[in-house]
């Protein structure tokens, strides 16, 4: 028994000692990365439930991992959230999706604009250069602060309220619109939700996937929505993938929606031949 006890203490010894490595590695690779070109900025477009058109797209990044291939952002992006590499992978993220909004426009959006909705971490809005960098990347890219959403999670909200506010506030100022993100996950913040410039709710993927009639989930979907209408924001569901669940959304009225029932996040090429190409017609 004492040599079995001692052999899955050296196995579990093993399995933590890689993971630590596995960790290690990944963050000298992040922080490579960004140099070497090895990120690219997916786009998730965003439908009106109801006229059944393109509202907008969500950027979501992707790391081709030299020898690795493809790493998803639920591995790496709380690395880089803990390293504090997430503050210049955010700005990458934000000038090259803006940059793309700004060539699709001029190619194919005949005047008027697109949205495109950029998510931001803790550190992102706790820099105190923040503003002054969006500020530069619209002026670069020449990109109206109106096609530009940030979106935020109900907890970063509540964590420095007045600082939140006067920073909202100003990101108003631009006409650059606030989207809740996975709300209704988070620590509840329906008391002053009202406090605070924001213009979407995101309702999280976990309650649409539940969204069957009576269930807790339809309860807190049909909530938000009349939260939402309460306070004049509008609502986008979050992982809509069957028709089943597109149909409940329509029926408690939510406007917006996005998920792999439409589509799944793409590359930049493969939006402009799905979807913007026809535009131009
Ligand atoms: P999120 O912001 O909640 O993004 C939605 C996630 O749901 C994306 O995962 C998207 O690919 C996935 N998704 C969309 N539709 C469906 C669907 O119908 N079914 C299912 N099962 N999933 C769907 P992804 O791209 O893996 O990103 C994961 C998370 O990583 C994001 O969650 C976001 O929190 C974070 N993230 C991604 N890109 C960035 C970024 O550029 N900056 C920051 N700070 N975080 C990012
Ligand atoms: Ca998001
Ligand atoms: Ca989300
Ligand atoms: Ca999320």
């Amino acid at each position: 028994a004492k040599a079995q006890q001692n052999n899955s203490y050296k196995f579990f010894d093993a399995a933590m000692h890689t993971q630590a490595l596995n960790r290690l590695t990944l963050e000298t690779d992040l922080r490579k990365a960004l140099n070497q070109q090895e990120f690219v900025v997916y786009y998730q477009p965003i439908f009106d439930l109801f006229n059944h058109r393109l509202f907008g797209f969500e950027a979501l990044v992707r790391w081709q991992h030299p020898t690795r291939g493809f790493i998803s952002p639920d591995e790496f992006i709380s690395i880089a959230e803990e390293t504090g590499f997430i503050v210049p992978l955010d700005n990458w993220v934000l000038y090259n999706a803006c940059q793309q909004i700004a060539s699709w426009e001029n190619q194919f959006a005949n005047g008027s604009s697109f949205k495109i909705s950029i998510n931001l971490s803790a550190q992102d809005l706790r820099k105190v250069n923040l503003i002054q960098d969006v500020d530069d990347i619209l002026a670069d890219t020449g990109l109206a602060g109106h096609s530009l959403t940030l979106e935020i999670t109900e907890s970063l909200l509540i964590e420095n309220i007045d600082q939140t506010i006067d920073l909202l506030v100003q990101l108003a100022s631009r006409n650059i619109q606030i989207s809740i993100d996975d709300f209704g996950t988070g620590y509840s913040s329906l008391g002053y939700l009202h406090r605070f410039p924001v213009n979407n709710l995101k309702i999280d993927r976990s309650f649409v996937d539940q969204i069957q009639s009576e269930s807790r989930e339809y309860h807190v979907v049909d909530t938000i929505i009349a939260l939402g209408q309460h306070l004049g924001l509008s609502v986008i569901a979050e992982g809509v993938e069957t028709t089943q669940q597109l149909e409940w959304l329509q029926q408690l009225r939510c406007e917006f929606g996005q998920g792999y029932l439409f589509s799944k996040p793409l590359a930049a090429a493969e939006i402009e031949r799905r979807y913007l190409a026809r535009l131009e017609e």
